[in-house]
């Protein structure tokens, strides 16, 4: 049943300080620099005019599949099933891996809500570990405390586009038997002792939602090399149509297909996956070289092991900045400049409060209360992150 959560006044009073205040608006009069967009100028149109100009808009048409074997290519995959987004992807990799009711799923605390929300779909339950101060991804030290008879997977998520640590988690899961599944919406391109995410676990999910690396505007896709899972999840992403006798479902499956429209933006988008990994990297590196001197500023890192592909060019504000994160996001955005703050992790959500009432995850709340990610999308300019820069290190100053 769909029921609105509430925190209590007394309950909120507790950890009222460690959540943003409101989004400031964003004065747009002179120049205005979102915090994502999208480039739509490779062959995104033409691969859509096929599609109108042949009549095939809708899932069954011959883009999904070269999008599936194109982008699963380019993560070093042998399948890719595409779905509507990627929270779908997340159940239908769930769903097709038999986890449901009475099972647990490990996830950070510290992540995007359609990570929960997609496990609970299934019936199975939550837990969550909290993250590394450097990676901001799940801290292995602190998982197996958290496996139980009941866990069956771990959600390992490739925070802001910064690998996870792979090789820890999946040894972990091979001495407790648990599968290990890479969320990658954020990490298109992302490299992990030189393999690509997406193929480091049993199994991935992509989201191609319009601010991710690359997009088809609301869409989403498992990879995989196992054949039997791809093949379930395909099934159950259309209705489990049998082959033999088509109204006849010996499965509950879902309507989770992608459109050939999308396949198409999909596939366009891919064909540029390096050159657009290539420009969220530069982005960072120049954003770090004009940000690395001032003090109280946490920039993102890459570890030694991975590539990372700064989805978000994400920043912690320290004390001794000179101003608060929220009163630096108001600064900016009195220029035209727009941020986000950093996710507010799983425990604090109205939605998920009473469950995890108790539990304290000091990382990732301190990462709650001081991170935001400046503009970061593949449009930027030199001149832009010059700009925004600039107006970080007027804003400390003020
Ligand atoms: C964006 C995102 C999702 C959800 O993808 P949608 O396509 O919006 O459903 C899931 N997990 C993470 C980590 C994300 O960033």
């Amino acid at each position: 049943m769909i029921e609105k959560s509430r925190i209590s006044e007394e309950d909120l009073a507790k950890i009222r300080h460690l959540i943003p205040g409101p989004d400031p608006v964003v004065n747009k009069d002179a120049r205005f620099i979102p915090v994502a967009d999208t480039r739509l100028d490779g062959n995104e149109l033409s691969y859509l005019r096929q599609c109108v100009e042949s009549n095939w808009i809708s899932s069954i048409g011959p883009f999904v599949g070269q999008f599936e074997r194109e982008f699963a290519r380019a993560v070093g995959c042998e399948f890719g099933v595409a779905c509507s987004s990627g929270t779908v992807a997340l159940h239908l990799t769930l769903a097709a891996l038999g986890i449901g009711p009475g099972d647990e799923v490990i996830v950070p605390a510290f992540t995007m809500i359609a990570v929960p929300n997609a496990i609970s779909y299934t019936g199975a339950t939550p837990v969550l570990v909290d993250v590394r101060p450097d990676t901001w991804n799940l801290d292995v030290a602190q998982l197996e405390a958290k496996i139980t008879p009941r866990t069956r997977a771990i959600i390992a998520v490739h925070t802001y586009g910064h690998p996870a640590e792979m090789d820890e988690i999946a040894r972990v899961a091979r001495r407790r038997n648990l599968h290990v599944i890479e969320d990658a919406a954020e990490a298109h391109g992302a490299e992990y002792r030189g393999r690509r995410v997406g193929s480091l676990g049993h199994a991935a999910t992509f989201s191609f939602y319009a601010n991710k690396i690359i997009t088809t505007g609301e869409g989403g896709m498992i990879t995989t090399s196992d054949e039997e899972l791809a093949g379930l999840a395909r099934t159950l992403r259309d209705h489990a149509f049998s082959r033999e006798r088509h109204f006849w479902h010996s499965y509950r499956g879902f309507n989770y297909r992608m459109t050939n429209l999308q396949a198409a933006v999909g596939l366009a988008q891919t064909e540029r996956l390096a050159q657009l990994v290539g420009q969220r990297r530069s982005n960072a590196r120049l954003y770090t070289e004009l940000l690395d001197t001032l003090p109280g500023l946490t920039l993102p890192r890459e570890c030694r092991e991975g590539q990372n592909v700064f989805w978000m060019y994400g920043l912690m504000v320290g004390e001794e900045f000179g101003c608060s994160r929220d009163e630096l996001r108001a600064r900016l955005a009195s220029q035209g400049i727009e941020t986000r703050t950093f996710f507010i992790p799983i425990h604090f959500q109205p939605a998920w409060f009473d469950q995890y009432r108790s539990q304290r995850y000091p990382v990732s709340e301190s990462l709650c209360q001081r991170g935001l990610y400046l503009p970061s999308g593949a449009t930027l300019t030199e001149a832009d992150i010059r700009f925004v820069a600039e107006a970080v290190e007027r804003a400390r100053r003020r």
